[in-house]
C-alpha cells in the first residue's frame, strides 16, 4: 500500500543542503504497523511528514519517491494533498494541547474533518436537508467519541479541549483521524506526552483500531520497548538513514547494527534488579558535518578502517537488513568479525 523509495529530504542551508532523510527506503502493507525508532534528530518525524506533505520550507523532497496505492505522493499538487491528507491518510500528533483549538468544542473540531472531506452528502439542497446532514454528522461524531472511549459522548460533545485530560484529548485526536476511516494512520510520538498508564491505554485503543479496522499506522517512536510492543516491523534511523530493518521479533532479539544493540542495551528492565544499564557514549553527529563514513562512528565499539565509506544496506536474510561494515559481504570487517564468531 505504501513503499518509501530512496526518499531523501534536504534543507537548504548557508552551508549547502543538510539531508535529514537521506535515501530511506521502507514499506507498509495493508494491516500492518511499522515502528520508525530513533533519538531525536535522527529524521524519523520528517520522513512521517514528508507522507502527509508536510514538509515545510526551506525543506524539501529533492529525491525518491512515496508511491501510495500506486501514486507518487511526493509529485502532489496542493489541491491533491488536500485530498488526501486527513481522509486516505491520517495523522495523530505528539502534543495533543498544542494540535486541538482551545476555542471550539472538540464535537465540532471532529465534525470539521467530516464537513471537509464531505463524507456525509446530502442527496438534496434544501434547508431539512441541510438540517438532516447536521444531524448525522453528530451521530457519526458521537460514534467515533464511543469508539475511542470517551465516556458520555453526548455531554463531553460540548466541552472544550482544556477540560479533558491529556489522555482524553489524545483520543480526540484519534477520532478525528479516524472520522474518514482512513486506510494509513501516522502517529508521531503519540504517547510521549502521557503518563505511563495512560500510554498503555491509548496503546491498546490503537491496536484495537488495527485490528477491527484493518488500518495500517506508521508509529514514530524514541522507545524501542514501546515499538517492540506495538509493531509488527521496526526501522531504525541514525542521522537521516534506516541503519536496520526487518520483523520486530528478529531485531529485538537478534540485533545486528551496533546502534540497534546499544539501544536495546539502555532500555531498563523492571525485572532485572542487577541489570547494567549501559547508555550509548556521545550523541548523534551534527548533520551539517556528515561525511561519506558511517554516521555512527564516533560513538560505535567496533569501528574500524572499512566504516571510512559508503555504507549500503545488507541483506541479512530475506526479511532483515542492515547497514553495517560489520555485515559486508568479503569486507575486511566483516572478515574481522567472523573471525571473532560475532556473525
Ligand atoms: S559501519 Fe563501522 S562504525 Fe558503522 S556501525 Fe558498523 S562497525 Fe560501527
Amino acid at each position: 500500500m505504501l513503499e518509501i523509495n530512496n526518499l531523501t529530504i534536504g534543507y537548504a542551508t548557508a552551508g549547502g543542503v543538510v539531508k535529514a532523510v537521506n535515501e530511506v527506503n521502507f514499506s507498509v502493507k495493508p494491516g500492518q504497523i511499522v515502528g520508525l525508532v530513533g533519538e531525536s534528530g535522527c529524521g524519523k518525524s520528517t520522513a512521517l511528514f514528508s507522507i502527509m506533505g508536510l514538509i515545510k520550507s526551506p525543506g524539501k523532497i529533492v529525491g525518491g519517491e512515496i508511491i501510495y496505492n500506486g501514486q507518487n505522493l511526493a509529485n502532489n499538487t496542493a489541491e491533491q494533498w488536500r485530498n488526501i491528507r486527513g481522509k486516505e491518510i491520517a495523522m495523530i500528533f505528539q502534543d495533543p494541547m498544542t494540535t486541538l483549538n482551545p476555542a471550539y468544542k472538540v464535537g465540532n473540531q471532529i465534525r470539521e474533518v467530516l464537513q471537509t472531506h464531505r463524507v456525509i452528502e446530502p442527496k438534496k439542497k434544501g434547508w431539512l436537508q441541510r438540517f438532516n446532514l447536521k444531524q448525522q454528522e453528530k451521530e457519526r461524531v458521537l460514534t467515533l467519541m464511543r469508539e475511542v472511549g470517551i465516556s458520555a459522548p453526548e455531554q463531553r460533545y460540548e466541552s472544550y479541549p482544556h477540560e479533558f485530560s491529556g489522555g482524553m484529548q489524545q483520543r480526540i485526536l484519534i477520532a478525528m483521524g479516524l472520522a474518514c476511516n482512513p486506510s494509513l494512520l501516522l502517529a508521531d510520538e503519540p504517547t510521549t506526552a502521557l503518563d505511563v498508564t495512560i500510554q498503555a491505554q491509548i496503546l491498546d485503543l490503537l491496536k484495537r483500531i488495527n485490528k477491527e479496522h484493518g488500518t495500517s499506522m506508521i508509529i514514530v517512536t524514541h522507545d524501542l520497548g514501546m515499538a517492540a510492543e506495538f509493531c509488527h516491523e521496526v526501522a531504525v534511523m541514525y542521522a537521516g538513514q534506516i541503519v536496520e530493518r526487518g520483523p520486530t521479533d528478529l531485531i529485538i532479539e537478534n540485533p545486528k547494527h551496533p546502534y540497534t544493540q546499544g539501544l536495546l542495551k539502555s532500555i531498563p528492565h523492571i525485572t532485572n534488579t542487577r541489570q547494567k544499564i549501559e547508555p550509548i557514549p556521545g550523541t548523534v553527529i551534527d548533520l551539517t558535518k556528515l561525511g561519506n563514513e558511517c554516521a555512527f562512528m564516533a560513538r560505535c565499539p567496533h569501528a574500524g578502517a572499512a566504516c571510512h565509506k559508503h555504507i549500503s544496506m545488507t541483506q541479512i536474510n530475506e526479511e532483515h537488513q542492515v547497514r553495517c561494515a560489520l555485515y559486508e559481504r568479503g569486507s575486511e570487517a566483516s572478515g574481522l568479525q567472523q573471525a571473532a564468531g560475532h556473525l
